[in-house]
């Protein structure tokens, strides 16, 4: 089998929709080439070799001879050959897997050079400096990447060198300091090794091709996978490739681009570069780059012709691409296309842009955004009103504010988070093993590095807040503290951080909801469009309701009326009807509750006009409504000093009805349409509360679409009696209104016996709402408040992959829910079938109900937005 595959003009085996087997460098390159655009030629390794590699710990002899070939076949393509001491061939070695993985695996450059090839290179090229500039970079990097000597060591010297002769910069190290530089690092190798730097180019690709392979299993590649849920098993590919040089003088250079700003989205060329410069200069921050404009007044055809391949690669693949370019004395290579990473507003600005373009259509754009974009967009941003002291500006690399307490390592924002502490990462500069703390941090902040350094492209990719390049800030790590502007900061001080502008606040700051801006509201409507999975919010106030409409909710799905009854001019009421000793007593007090309970209706129903309003009758055990029987006890206490005789006696009977109401296991106890059973008053009087608003909404000529909701039936006796009283309610006030107005009456399934005898309960009700809060508690036997203590240790140990109570458990619930859906169905074939509770607005349960044919789901206001979004994806 084929195990290579070559890439070059006229003579590329590959293409971009072989990222699996080429990974995402390798395929872009070979379809690039494909496209007629400059590529070095090279060759790549599959992903399968890497696999096999990494299996039996040596190469098949297939591969050895195949990789021959291909060398064989670059150096006639180059008329070079590697090694060759008069005019060596020099290639670089790059990993890229099939999702591109930032700083997960490092880039040996001018691989090939020796003691003796870098002199015949220097005479070749009639520039001695240039070639001992490749050659202390290769050894560097080599020494780094293939060898494990930590890179620091090298950039000491470098740094020491540059003291040595007074320079600013690594571009006024002449040729002397270049080449002593190499005969250091070789020294320092030797020094760490025990081994010579080897001289022979063969096996310094077998290393360096040995080393990305195995980086595949490094701790920072396994996090990155872990992050980014990246199969263990795809491996990576090695491109081999020749070198092209940015370091060849002044109209040379090296940079990174974007076809579009990937923070905004604005449709306009983006980039940093450098000239006289190779590799990662640009991002790894060692000089700060240029803006990409400014590319055109000093190699203005290259950077005509950059401009142009652009567009032709963001036609091509119809995204906006990440691209990587090399100019060598004026002449432009293009070393890497991907789809570039983008913040959430700038995918959607993007999305939408692109289909006005005529570019992607809009099912294309709907997918295009996901789930996590629009989270972070509904994210707080600064409050406006609030007043700032900005303490210093850096780049804006990553959108959002974060506020948070300030940390200076990796460690210690991953310590933090654990115990629920929320931090801004202060670094000098992040690199790949700082991955881990980024994602615990709210925020990262970064002394160096520009808008395409490491911190920038993870922080947006993670969209994570973050600001990058403060020079202004001086950390001081061993006193654990910055220094700016005249202002100190500790570790664990607050600071805030405007990753959209690039500002540096000091202490906490107020920070408020986003809004859903046109472009999102234009692509939400085209998800609309797309889905045929109904949206409904969990709401049960009249704000609530209002902003969820807003926000596309096309009715309610539940509104609990008990937290109606913990408002502050409700509780004595509700006390006074749980106190009763009798139904006559209970029945007074709940004519007080009434009023208010129908004003609530009435907001509830004028804000859902015209829209269904599925309003769950009381559900909670009664004792949730009562004093804490500690508070009562103190307050006994206090009382019998002060020897208030007349109030001891209301408390103490409020106490015993505390004790006797107290359960042992109240959420499986006296709760639900139990209640309404053994207390029929409290349901008619919720029924008469909710038919008198309606009648009188309607009467003012709005329309209103009560849906009554009978909490925990588990037989379906329960509900055939509470209907019944719910239907004779509803009719009684309908009569005394003299209108007719259209409800309906049906039923949650939360209980697994629901669910086994769904059939007979449809019978009985006009709708179904599957409470997978209560689902999920029943069918685990898992306390819903006590699933802390050990689902986490689950999930450590394998057991569990999520916490069923975030992530609807699709083997055991979801097939639950499969049963009482076609049980439900086989009796009433049109039974409309929803799902409130937490999962209806999480991605993966989202798409699970749009799969087993669930009606709606109903979710939090915010939620409501991406659950838009995902119900038009799961139809695709
Ligand atoms: P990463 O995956 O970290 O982006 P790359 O393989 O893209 O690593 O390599 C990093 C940089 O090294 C490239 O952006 C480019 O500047 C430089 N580079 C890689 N291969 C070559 C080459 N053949 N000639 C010149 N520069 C190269
Ligand atoms: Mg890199
Ligand atoms: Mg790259």
């Amino acid at each position: 089998s084929k195990f290579v595959y070559f890439f070059g003009k006229d003579v590329t085996d590959g293409k971009s929709s072989m990222k699996d087997l080429l990974g995402g460098k390798g395929a872009n390159l070979a379809e690039m080439a494909n496209l007629g655009v400059p590529v070095p030629p090279g060759f790549t390794i599959t992903t399968e070799v890497c696999v096999l590699y990494l299996n039996e710990k040596k190469y098949p002899e297939e591969v050895l001879s195949q990789v021959e070939e291909a060398i064989d076949k670059l150096e006639a393509l180059n008329g070079k050959k590697l090694g060759d001491p008069e005019d060596p061939l020099l290639v670089s070695v790059r990993s890229g897997a099939r999702v591109s993985m930032p700083g997960m695996m490092d880039t040996v450059l001018n691989l090939g050079l020796t003691d003796k090839s870098v002199i015949g290179l220097a005479n070749k090229v009639n520039d001695e400096r240039f070639a001992y500039d490749c050659y202390r970079r290769f050894i560097a990097m080599f020494g780094d990447v293939v060898l494990g000597v930590e890179f620091r060591k090298f950039d000491s010297l470098i740094g020491d060198k540059k003291k040595e002769l007074g320079a600013k910069s690594d571009t006024e190290l002449d040729s002397k300091a270049l080449k002593e530089l190499a005969e250091r690092f070789k020294e320092v190798i030797k020094l760490e090794k025990g081994f010579e730097f080897p001289q022979d180019p063969k096996v310094q690709l077998q290393m360096a091709v040995d080393a990305v392979f195995d980086s595949w299993n490094n701790q920072r590649a396994i996090t990155y996978r872990k992050l980014n849920n990246i199969g263990d098993g795809w491996g990576t590919a090695v491109n081999v490739q020749t070198m092209v040089y940015g370091n060849r003088g002044n109209t040379s250079g090296t940079g990174v681009a974007f076809t579009r700003n990937p923070s905004t989205g604005e449709k306009k060329f983006f980039g940093e570069y450098l000239i006289n410069a190779q590799g990662e200069d640009v991002v790894a921050g060692i000089r700060t780059p240029d803006y990409i404009d400014t590319l055109g007044n000093k190699i203005p055809e290259a950077y005509a012709q950059l401009v142009d391949i652009c567009q032709k690669l963001e036609s091509h693949f119809k995204d906006m691409q990440d691209i990587e370019f090399t100019i060598q004395e004026g002449k432009l290579y293009m070393l890497q296309t991907r789809t570039g990473k983008r913040t959430a507003a700038a995918a959607v600005k993007i999305a939408t842009d692109m289909v006005e373009e005529g570019l992607i259509d809009k099912e294309t754009a709907v997918n295009r955004v996901n789930a996590e974009h629009i989270d972070l967009l509904l994210h707080p941003r600064i409050d406006p009103e609030a007043k700032l002291e900005i303490i210093a500006t850096g780049l804006p690399a990553s959108p959002g504010a974060a506020v948070g307490k300030v940390v200076f390592t990796a460690e210690a924002a991953e310590e933090m988070a654990e115990i629920g502490e929320k931090t801004i990462l202060v670094r000098t500069e992040t690199s790949p093993e700082d991955i881990g703390g980024m994602a615990a941090a709210q925020g990262v902040l970064t002394v160096r590095g520009g808008m395409t350094s490491h911190a920038a492209v993870v922080g947006r990719g993670m969209g994570k807040p973050c600001v990058v390049g403060c020079g202004e800030i001086s950390i001081d790590i061993k006193s654990s503290l910055f220094m700016v502007n005249g202002f100190t900061i500790k570790e664990h001080d607050y600071i805030t951080i405007d990753g959209s502008i690039g500002s540096v606040i000091l202490g906490k700051t107020d920070l408020i909801d986003a809004e859903i801006n046109e472009d999102l509201k234009k692509l939400l409507i085209w998800a609309d469009e797309i889905r045929t999975l109904g949206v409904r919010t969990n709401a049960d106030n009249p704000a609530d309701a209002a902003l969820a409409r807003e926000l596309g909710a096309e009715g309610i799905g539940l509104c609990r009326t008990e937290h109606m009854f913990f408002g502050e001019d409700r509780i004595p009421a509700v006390r006074e009807m749980i106190m009763s000793e009798d139904e006559k007593a209970r029945k007074k007090a709940l004519k007080k509750l009434l009023p208010m309970q129908k004003e609530d209706f009435l907001g509830i129903f004028r804000s859902m006009e015209g829209l269904p309003v599925t309003i769950r009758l009381l559900d909670p055990p009664l004792h949730e409504f009562l004093p804490d029987k500690e508070e009562l006890d103190e307050k006994l206490r206090e009382l019998e000093t002060s020897g208030d005789c007349g109030k001891i006696e209301d408390v103490k009977k409020v106490i015993q009805r505390v004790v006797s109401l107290k359960e042992l296991n109240p959420m499986l106890g006296h709760r639900g349409c139990r209640l309404g059973i053994t207390y029929p008053e409290i349901y008619n009087m919720q029924v008469r509360a909710i038919m008198e608003a309606a009648c009188e909404l309607t009467a003012e000529g709005l329309k209103v679409i009560p849906e009554i909701m009978i909490p925990l039936v588990g037989l379906v006796k329960e509900l055939s009696l509470t209907k019944e009283e719910v239907c004779k309610t509803a009719e009684t006030v309908m009569t005394e209104k003299g209108m007719k107005i259209d409800y309906k009456v049906g039923t949650m399934i939360e209980l697994p016996r629901a669910t086994i005898v769904a059939d007979q309960i449809a019978r009985e009700a006009d709708f179904f709402s599957f409470g997978t809060n209560d689902l999920t508690q029943t069918t685990f036997g898992f306390s819903r408040d006590d699933v802390s203590k050990f689902v986490p240790i689950y999930q450590k140990a394998g057991i569990l992959e999520h916490d069923p109570f975030a992530v609807l458990d699709q083997e055991g619930v979801g097939e639950l829910m499969k049963i009482g859906i076609q049980k439900g169905r086989s009796v009433k074939p049109k039974l409309k079938m929803g799902i409130c509770g937490e999962h209806g607005g999480e991605p993966r349960s989202i798409t699970f109900a749009h799969g087993i044919g669930i009606d709606y789901v109903s979710c939090s206001p915010y939620r409501v937005p991406i659950a838009r979004l995902v119900a038009a994806q799961s139809t695709m």
